[in-house]
């Protein structure tokens, strides 16, 4: 079972977004992380890094800006469309 990061949309976590599980795309450990911070804010703090692929390689062809437009989140980032990855 697969599980979509409500900070950075990344749609394969293989545990869902709590309890301490930590997202292998934006890095978000979920109960620490988002105690502070809603996940708007965590998104756009990713974002504002560019953002990065946490853990490891990220997967091939892997785009975040990709991931937040199939998620419906890309007119928060209209402006970093089409930049390179
Ligand atoms: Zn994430």
């Amino acid at each position: 079972m697969k599980f979509r990061c409500p900070v950075c949309m990344y749609p394969e976590m293989p545990y869902p977004p709590d309890n301490y599980h930590i997202c292998p795309c934006c890095g978000t450990e979920f109960g620490n992380d988002d105690a502070f911070s809603s996940w708007d804010q965590l998104r756009r703090s990713w974002a504002d890094n560019d953002a990065p692929w946490f853990f490891g390689d990220p997967p091939p062809l892997w785009n975040p800006w990709k991931q937040l437009e199939d998620a419906h989140y890309s007119h928060e980032f209209a402006i970093r469309w089409g930049d390179p990855p």
